[in-house]
């Protein structure tokens, strides 16, 4: 049997890369104030059509869609906001102490094309804010984001930054960029002529090279920001040079998403590519009013894990693996074999991390077992040292042995164990 397309086995030696920035995650949003939720993995369709917009390439092009049982058509998310709108909407968070602060992390499906870097499953650490449309917001958010990159060693990012503007800045920018964009419509690319009438906002994203040319020459949010978002744009810069994180404007960032208004941003990793986008995000005041409930601002970003993990092995930083075993407990004899489990039991209700051969290995073949599974002490229940009511315990690191009575075992590991500790917690 063999796994479909573009999803991965995620095993261990793996793993604990994972486990890791989960552990940063879960210490960051602490710190912040972000509190976790959990959404299912499948929604109704309709809250993606109608949260993330029918136009984009998630929902047209990219959704794991089906009919349950009862034909009502499910979808596995393909993204993490409109899940989490639908969550804050349907138990009344509104009613809880604004802002509502949020965070996420789990797996989002899109059928798209697998390659490097785009996967048909893949993880999203995310968080949302609702509540408040205060730039310093925006500003916590980004910021939030910056210190996850440097909190787990990534270095050479780019944060992009633009504002898309409200409704009222739109109406007239759609305008321009219908014109622009008609007049030049034999240059542009087969998705872009489809765009155009629908969504022209867009054109000023797509990545293939000619368009990229034009959407440079052509009209831009910025220029048409109405005077509430423009000074909701200076606050967020503001704020930013605040916290001293710099930040690169880019006029021509909108997003694959319709749902953003105003603030929007991206942070990429230098020579990655294509697609080169870490995460991103921005301020998206109307989308819980979209999703049926009361008008409510928000504003978040969604960070994908592989290709941080990705990002990270490129720069050639060093995560922790595997941590090891701390004790092997082997045996030679009937006498000892009888006392094992206890010395086991003692061990791990200790907190050492403790284990033993269950394969009928001779004790040769158990202390080379212990030195594959890099066992920092190996401790040898022998029927000649239990006579006398002792077992042996040696330190690999170091070479040191003792013979000493089960009563002292857990102490004499325990004044040694500090080094493992450091390296546990050093990361
Ligand atoms: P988006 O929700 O499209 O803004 O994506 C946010 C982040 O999720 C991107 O910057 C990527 O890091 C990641 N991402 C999006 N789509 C994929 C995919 N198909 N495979 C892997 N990562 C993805």
């Amino acid at each position: 049997m063999k796994k479909p397309r573009g999803v991965h086995d995620i095993l261990p030696g793996e793993v604990e890369r994972w486990q890791h920035l989960e552990g940063v995650i879960r210490e960051l949003t602490r710190v912040y104030g972000y509190r976790e939720i959990r959404t299912p993995v499948f929604e109704f369709t309709e809250l993606f059509q109608r949260g993330v917009g029918e136009e984009t390439d998630i929902v047209a092009k990219e959704m794991y869609s089906f009919p349950d049982r009862r034909g009502r058509s499910l979808s596995l998310r393909p993204e993490g906001t409109a899940p989490v709108v639908r969550a804050f909407i349907e138990n009344n968070l509104h009613t809880w102490p604004q802002p509502v602060k949020l965070y996420y992390t789990g797996p989002m499906f899109r059928y798209d094309r697998p390659q490097a870097w785009r996967y048909r499953q893949f993880h999203q650490f995310g968080v949302e804010v609702f509540g408040s449309a205060d730039p310093a917001v925006d500003a916590e958010v980004i910021a939030l984001l910056m210190e996850f990159y440097e909190r787990i060693g990534l270095k050479e990012l780019t944060l992009e930054i633009n504002s898309v503007g409200c409704a009222e800045c739109r109406a007239d920018l759609t305008g321009a960029l219908r014109n622009y964009f008609t007049s030049r419509l034999k240059e542009l690319c087969r998705d872009c002529r489809a765009r155009l009438g629908r969504n022209p906002l867009r054109l000023l994203d797509c990545k293939e090279e000619k368009c990229r040319g034009l959407a440079r020459e052509a009209p831009v949010p910025l220029q048409f920001l109405c005077s509430r978002c423009e000074a909701h744009f200076q606050a967020v810069l503001k704020e930013l040079e605040t916290l001293n994180i710099g930040y690169a404007i880019n006029p021509c960032l909108v997003r694959g998403l319709d749902y953003y208004t105003g603030t929007a941003f991206e942070v990429t990793v230098l020579d990655a590519g294509a697609q080169n986008a870490l995460g991103g995000g921005g301020r998206y005041d109307n989308l819980v009013e979209t999703c049926g409930g009361r008008p409510t601002p928000g504003v978040g970003f969604a960070v994908g894990l592989e290709r941080t993990l990705y990002a990270l092995e490129q720069q050639g930083v060093k995560l922790p693996g595997a941590a090891s075993l701390e004790a092997f407990v082997a045996t030679a004899g009937e006498v000892a074999a009888a006392k094992l489990s206890g010395v086991l039991r003692l061990l791990r209700e200790a907190g050492i991390a403790a284990d033993r051969d269950y394969t009928g290995r001779g004790l040769k073949g158990q202390l080379k077992q212990a030195h594959r599974r890099s066992a920092r002490w190996v401790v040898i229940l022998g029927d000649e040292e239990l006579s006398r009511g002792n077992m042996a315990v040696r330190d690999m690191d170091t070479g040191e042995q003792a013979e000493l009575p089960e009563t002292e075992l857990v102490r004499w590991l325990r004044t040694r164990q500090s080094k493992t500790d450091v390296l546990v917690k050093d990361y």
